[in-house]
């Protein structure tokens, strides 16, 4: 029995509320707030429609603003929030937790909309000297509420989707089950799925393109090691899915990872893409269509990236005609009883099939569920820890069972072809 509060009603929420609505004795009670209130009337209509018992109410919530997000809290008196909305929204929605001693659930780790803030700046700008890497996102932001949130007795449980969320899980049961010592991790991304467009993004059109067009990079003997984007390619053959060119980019669970499993010597996150894309962003990037500066147009700022996100199509439309599957997991090499040995756990997930379930394509299905997964552990209490935390620092069988359970199977290959 629970309230949970949901905040963001977009590609991913509408599979994670869904998949709340599925598991009937965690989540009897929800309130759906978004910016727009009738994508969540919609939603709440097609989960009544399809006569699941959970108790669906809607609101609007400005999630920038940490006041109307107390507000909501204070008028619902959720047991948890769940987070998918943007990580842009991240901090105010903890502030609004953490006033209202609530527990706190997310997907994605901060980052600020806009990166010529002078203050956030001057910060960003000594962090990349300091930690020797320059994406826009990085955990210090949330770990920041370490002591605020244990002091309240409320749990932050950041980055349950499924890169980060699953990838995490996968390397504490790689730690628990298969190693004594895990010294390398690549951690392998592959959307072998076609939408029939020439160039589309299959979540948030804004916070995909800043995280592949920034600089790649991986953790190596306890430090960052940055590339140029895209600078390294591999090719893999992907069980279910082919051959496939992919390559190294920036992660945000690489981070935590390093931090939580100090032992590791290397660990590298590698994603796939198409030369159609590739070409399609490289052109935008060089007309400066990628650029979170405003700009003037015609008496007016405009945000580069934000327009581009307003003539591409919405990642929740790509269901019907996305084709395909995914394949998501981590390879590990390490030592077991003095025995070096590799294994990779990887989940297989099918556009269509995800489509035919729930309406939506398998992005949004593979972060959507375990968003679902992380938040029903935090309510039963299995995960309830006072405090910060990424997913790798639980007991992963738990997670591990209900992936399965929920409609994201995964495989142990002990032969795994490994990543040069
Ligand atoms: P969408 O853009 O489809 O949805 C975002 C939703 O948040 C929309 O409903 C939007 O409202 C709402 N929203 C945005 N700003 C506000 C605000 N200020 N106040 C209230 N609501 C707001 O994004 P996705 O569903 O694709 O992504 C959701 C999250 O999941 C992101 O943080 C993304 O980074 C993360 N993600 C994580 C992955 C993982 O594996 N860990 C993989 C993919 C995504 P409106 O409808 O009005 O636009």
């Amino acid at each position: 029995m629970s309230r949970l509060l949901v905040i963001g009603c977009g590609g991913v929420a509408q599979v994670a509320i869904q998949k709340c609505a599925q598991n009937k004795e965690v989540f009897t009670e929800m309130c759906l707030a978004s910016r727009t209130v009738s994508k969540c009337d919609a939603l709440k209509e097609k989960i009544e429609k399809a006569g699941y018992p959970v108790k669906i109410t809607t609101t609007t919530v400005n999630a920038d603003d940490a006041a109307d997000v107390v507000r909501v809290i204070k008028d619902y008196q959720p047991d948890a929030v769940l987070n998918v909305a943007l990580p842009y929204q991240d901090l105010a929605i903890m502030d609004a937790c953490l006033e209202c001693k609530v527990d706190y659930i997310d997907t994605a780790n901060y980052e600020p909309e806009d990166t010529d803030e002078p203050v956030w700046r001057a910060a960003y700008e000594k962090r990349c000297k300091e930690k020797g890497f320059t994406a826009y996102f990085d955990y210090s932001y949330q770990w920041a509420y370490m002591d605020k949130f244990k002091k309240a007795g409320i749990t932050g449980l950041l980055g349950t989707g499924f890169d980060p969320g699953v990838t995490s899980v996968f390397t504490a049961y790689a730690k628990k089950h298969y190693f004594d010592r895990i010294d390398y991790i690549d951690i392998l991304d592959c959307n072998g799925g076609d939408h029939g467009y020439a160039f589309a993004t299959n979540f948030n059109p804004e916070i995909n393109l800043r995280e592949v067009s920034a600089n790649g990079s991986y953790w190596e003997d306890g430090h960052w090691v940055e590339t140029k984007p895209m600078e390294i390619k591999r090719e893999y053959n992907f069980p279910e899915v082919g051959q496939k060119d992919m390559y190294l980019l920036h992660h945000e669970e690489i981070e935590a990872l390093g931090r939580n499993f100090p032992e590791v010597k290397r660990i590298r996150f590698f994603m796939t893409f198409g030369q159609s894309y590739l070409d399609h962003m490289r052109c935008l990037e060089d007309v400066g269509m990628l650029s979170t500066t405003p700009i003037k147009f015609e008496g007016r700022d405009i945000v580069p990236i934000q327009f581009l996100k307003a003539l591409l199509p919405d990642p929740a439309s790509l269901g019907p005609r996305t084709v395909g599957k995914t394949n998501i997991g981590c390879i590990f090499r390490g030592v077991k009883d003095g025995k070096e040995k590799v294994i990779y756990i990887y989940n297989v997930c099918d556009h269509q099939e995800c489509y035919k379930e729930l309406g939506s394509q398998a992005i949004s299905y593979t972060t959507g569920v375990p968003a679902m997964i992380g938040t029903a552990l935090v309510l039963k209490g299995d995960w309830k820890k006072p405090g910060v935390y990424t997913t790798d620092e639980f007991d992963p069988d738990p997670y591990m069972e209900m992936l399965n359970e929920y409609g994201l199977p995964w495989v142990v290959d002990e032969n795994p072809v490994e990543v040069e």
